[in-house]
């Protein structure tokens, strides 16, 4: 298979990477590949066998075109800033254009050490690359700006974590791995002028409709500031909760990135956590939009001095920018909701609607997911499914009567209504016991669960009889989900 690189970062940003190698894996084997996406970006992958792909995306035969480079980076986990980050377990091989002119980054996860690896190995096991490709192609299923997933192979080499797991690599595909964190490194060790240099090719690369505003560097703050936004806005919609919104995991392309500790909730909770080493729940479901607001405050803070060389008095308008994302993210959500909630005429009393919504999710903790079902389903005449969600039948009553006055006013008729809400509403999404029940087999060399998986999750909306059990949360009495991280 012949990969057309065309590896602008490589070329245009010296200075900004190492240049790294990847390990030699031992015996590396096909998990998964992801043959839409291949077509997708381009790449003619029918004639290729699977020994040739497991070596091409594991790091064991390097592609003709590849510059295989780590990615500098520092970022703010937890809150605390860490000067030094990078791939430390990533790899770079390049980017390619696809069909449609779209560029895109290849880059191998689990592919041995880099020059930024500090302690680590550089490795992966195959739980977390498997979920990774999982979440990562349901995310997209579900039009949620997110990185891909190209391939998973096994190394045939054991990683040691806190106990031994079968290696694997990923091989992701990105818009671009520049990040918040990416900006960060530089302000703190380089000043100005390479900040000025990031931004320019940011905005060469995702944004270039800036290019000519009077400050671009302005312009991409609030351009990354309202992707930030619309994304946080989707997450919170499907109940989705990140697990590790560091700064360094915040692509400025507006994509989801880094799927480690993360997790859809099944009964609805607002600090929903799941994140094993997330001990005061700084990530929880509820704290993500004011999490995402000061990611951004951090991302305005690097690009300061990009923005004061062009005009220093915009340093002011940088602020003002910042502070009225709560703001912001209130109207973008407010859209979301209206439209999970089958309201598509914006009216002054939605937002209370909204806000009394989420109360009466707390106070009655349906599954998040089938709670929007439910709502469709109720239009179409049919009460059962909502009742078998809540405590007691008429739980949420008050707030439901309220819902169907508001949607009475609509243009449109109850039916049709339900088809659009059920359009916008996933019936599948990964369930926890489920992916891990699919991890647990692949780990066991059964791929048959995962695969099976993947298809439900790849097809969101639209009910399937034999699908049934796929719908349906973990059973109530389970312990409390916990995950870890991608490592
Ligand atoms: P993450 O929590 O996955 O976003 O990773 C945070 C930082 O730790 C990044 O700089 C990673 O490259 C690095 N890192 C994570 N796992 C490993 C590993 N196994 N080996 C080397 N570096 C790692
Ligand atoms: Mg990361």
């Amino acid at each position: 298979m012949d990969i057309a690189f065309d590896n602008s970062f490589h070329r245009e940003m010296e200075g900004f990477y190492a240049s790294a190698e990847a390990a030699s894996p031992s015996a590396p084997r096909l998990l998964v590949f992801n043959q839409t996406l291949a077509a997708t970006l381009g790449l003619d992958a029918a004639d290729t066998d699977d020994d040739t792909l497991a070596r091409l995306f594991s790091g064991a035969t390097l592609p003709a075109g590849a510059d295989p480079l780590a990615f500098a980076y520092a970022g703010h986990q937890f809150g605390h800033f860490s000067s030094q980050l990078g791939d430390g377990r990533a790899l770079l091989l390049g980017e390619i254009v696809a069909p449609d002119g779209k560029r895109f980054d290849m880059q191998l996860k689990g592919s041995g050490p880099t020059p930024f690896s500090r302690n680590g190995d550089g490795k992966a096991a195959i739980g977390p690359v498997l979920r990774e490709f999982l979440v990562s192609e349901a995310m997209a299923a579900m039009h949620v700006p997110t990185t891909r997933s190209l391939a998973a192979v096994a190394t045939g080499d054991r990683v040691q974590r806190e106990r031994a797991h079968p290696g694997a690599v990923l091989t992701r595909i990105a818009a671009s791995h520049v990040r918040v964190g990416t900006f960060q490194f530089f302000a703190a060790h380089l000043g100005a002028e390479h900040v000025i240099r990031l931004s320019d090719y940011t905005i060469r690369r995702h944004y270039p409709e800036l290019a000519n505003a009077a400050n671009p560097h302005l312009a991409l703050l609030a351009a990354v500031i309202e992707r930030q936004c619309l994304l946080v806005a989707k997450w919170m919609g499907l109940g989705f909760v990140h697990g590790v919104m560091n700064t360094d995991n915040v692509a400025v392309s507006g994509e989801t990135i880094d799927y480690g500790p993360c997790a859809f909730m099944d009964r609805f909770a607002v600090n929903s956590v799941y994140s094993s080493i997330d001990a005061n729940g700084r990530y929880a479901y509820g704290n993500q939009p004011a999490i995402m607001n000061w990611n951004t405050a951090r991302f305005a803070e690097a690009l300061l001095p990009a923005i004061h060389a062009v005009k220093p008095d915009d340093v002011e308008v940088a602020k003002k920018l910042v502070a009225d994302v709560v703001e912001q993210f209130r109207g973008i959500w407010l859209a979301t909701m209206r439209q999970k909630l089958g309201l598509g005429t914006p009216h002054s009393s939605d937002a209370g609607l909204i806000d009394a919504l989420f109360d009466a999710l707390e106070a009655n903790g349906p599954d998040f997911t089938l709670f929007f079902r439910a709502l469709a389903t109720l239009l179409r005449g049919d009460a059962s499914a909502m009742e078998a969600l809540l405590p007691a039948p008429d739980a949420m009553a008050p707030w439901i009567a309220s819902w169907w006055a508001q949607l009475e006013r609509e243009p449109i008729g109850p039916l049709e209504r339900a088809a659009a809400m059920d359009a916008v509403n996933p019936l599948y999404i990964p369930r926890n016991h489920q992916v891990e029940a699919a991890l647990a087999a692949a780990e066991a060399d059964d791929m048959a669960p995962f695969l099976a998986l993947l298809e439900v999750v790849r097809a969101p909306y639209a009910e399937r009889a034999e699908w049934t059990g796929y719908a349906q949360p973990g059973p109530a009495e389970a312990a409390p989900y916990v995950t870890f991280c991608g490592t």
